[in-house]
């Protein structure tokens, strides 16, 4: 232990491996381990590039591990875990919902103004997300051009106007409030399974169900409202007043993101050198050389199409709410304040930062130009449904590799939560809203035990027990130096998919 914020985990390959916690942040051990076993990567790139034929060139290695305060287990690699590498790219270090992030905008409309809409809106907005309410045509131009290059190439090539909710800035926002707002791509090869999915057909704009889905599990489109300010001058040049409400929404990129990432191990596993055993604890990474190329170039083809979609679902999804907002309770403006995604690599040249269920905390100089030069980065930190979440300004911390949690963090797996209480997820759907397909109110599902149960099981995998306290999470990011409260905010209402 080394002081009150920070651990260094010792391990024999002498790779800086740092946990930025905090006082009360429990810390999971089985994540630690795995962790561990994360570094015997460092041995599998060694051997690879032994094996692989006319080597030259330095070495591929890990060259550093960070760990949010909110990382817990996932599938080999914990989620919460940054890693960094030379001439080495992980796929398995960023996770199958590639570019999954949440975006957040700030509405004209006071908390005050809501709350007595919010049966009306609890009802429009089942519809809308659920019912078949949504109707989002898009030309397959639009569609091409979102999966090819991202949000501009979707909002940029026009005919958008007859979008409900669209606001004439959101092409600007899109580009300077956007962490990575497009992955340039050679192809649009998912576009295809997209249009085929969507019930469309070639060469003509159809109602799309497919974009604009929240996708299910811990997913969700929130509205909240500003309850507390910790940072004044930041909150109000971020337009964050007491009160303000805000929509935060949470997805990926559905099963486009899944398609990539086997796509990645698909051809890792074809190309693996024969006579190498595979690695024991199941991570294999591309090495970043020219006899990899051909492999990775698919896979990085899948990758920025997934991530592109993702940034085109988050945006209509809050152009769902905003639609919702303004049918129940009338006018607004909502502006984006930022969206930023938690599972995505970044290259730079031979350098390659791995996010995994982290996202990125940068300081002013990053940000330089753009409308975030003086505040820093905005880090968007959900709590749960029935806690509070947090808005912070980053400060480009590099132990943690300029990166923060993207959450709170579960505390319980999933099958633990759903053993929950029922009083415990009684006393929870008092005090909160939760938006689902099922209303849970309808006499007619109150006469079937068994849906109800299912439902009352799939809530309380996602109830506030089963996460960890936003408090001494938020605390440990501000202590360890990593990113500055700047709001925190409560939910009004959760659609929950
Ligand atoms: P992920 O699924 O990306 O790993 O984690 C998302 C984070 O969002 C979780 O760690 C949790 O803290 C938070 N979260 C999950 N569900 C909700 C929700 O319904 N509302 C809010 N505000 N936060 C949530
Ligand atoms: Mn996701
Ligand atoms: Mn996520």
């Amino acid at each position: 232990r080394l002081d009150d914020h920070w651990l260094r985990l010792p391990n024999r390959w002498d790779v800086p491996v740092e946990i930025c916690a905090g006082p009360g942040v429990p810390l999971e051990p089985s994540a630690v381990d795995e962790v561990l076993a994360v570094l015997e990567t460092a041995g599998t790139l060694e051997r690879l590039a032994e094996a692989a034929l006319g080597h030259t060139g330095p070495a591929p290695r890990i060259t550093r591990i960070a760990l949010t305060p909110d990382f817990h287990k996932g599938a080999g690699i914990p989620i919460g875990t940054v890693i960094e590498t030379e001439h080495a790219l992980i796929p398995q270090a960023v996770g199958n919902d590639v570019n999954c992030g949440m975006r957040l905008e700030v509405t004209s409309l006071d908390a005050g103004a809501v709350r007595p809409r919010l049966d009306a809106l609890e009802r429009r907005l089942r519809h809308l997300f659920f019912e078949g309410g949504r109707r989002i045509a898009l030309t397959p131009l639009q569609r091409e051009a979102l999966l090819r290059d991202g949000l501009p190439g979707l909002l940029l090539t026009g005919r958008t106007g007859h979008w409900p909710g669209i606001a004439p800035g959101d092409a600007d926002d899109c580009v300077d409030r956007v962490h990575a707002s497009g992955f340039p791509v050679g192809t649009a090869e998912a576009f295809a399974d997209w249009v085929r999915s969507a019930g469309g057909e070639a060469g003509r704009a159809s109602g799309d169900s497919v974009i604009g889905g929240i996708g299910g599990g811990n997913h969700f489109v929130e509205l909240q409202y500003v309850s507390r300010v910790h940072d004044a001058a930041a909150a109000h040049a971020w337009g964050l007043a007491p009160g303000t409400v805000v929509t935060m929404a949470h997805s990926g990129s559905l099963s486009l993101g899944h398609q990539a990432h086997a796509t990645a191990l698909d051809r890792l596993r074809r190309s693996w050198p024969a006579g190498l055993p595979r690695p024991s604890n199941g991570i294999m990474p591309f090495l970043l050389d020219e006899r990899s190329e051909g492999d990775r170039r698919r896979y990085l083809d899948a990758f920025g199409n997934a991530a592109n979609f993702a940034l085109g679902n988050r945006f209509f999804l809050s152009l769902t709410m905003r639609a919702g907002l303004a049918a129940e309770c009338g006018a607004l403006s909502s502006r984006l304040l930022y969206d930023a995604p938690h599972n995505l690599f970044w290259r730079d040249g031979d350098r390659v930062v791995h996010r995994k269920g982290a996202t990125p905390a940068g300081g002013h100089e990053p940000m330089a130009g753009g409308p975030f030069a003086m505040w820093g980065e905005p880090v968007i930190v959900p709590g749960s449904m029935g806690a509070a979440s947090f808005v912070l300004r980053g400060r480009g911390h590099p132990r943690t590799l300029a990166s923060a949690c993207h959450g709170a963090g579960r505390r319980v797996p999933r099958g633990a939560a759903a053993a929950g209480s029922e009083a415990d997820l009684d006393a929870f759907l008092r005090e909160f809203r939760v938006v689902t397909p099922l209303d849970h109110r309808d006499p007619r599902v109150a006469r079937r035990p068994d849906v109800m149960a299912a439902w009352r099981r799939d809530l309380k995998q996602e109830a506030p027990w089963a996460y960890k306290d936003i408090g001494p999470v938020v605390a440990g990011l501000h202590g360890g130096g990593v990113a500055v409260p700047v709001a925190e905010l409560r939910p009004l209402l959760t659609v929950k998919g």
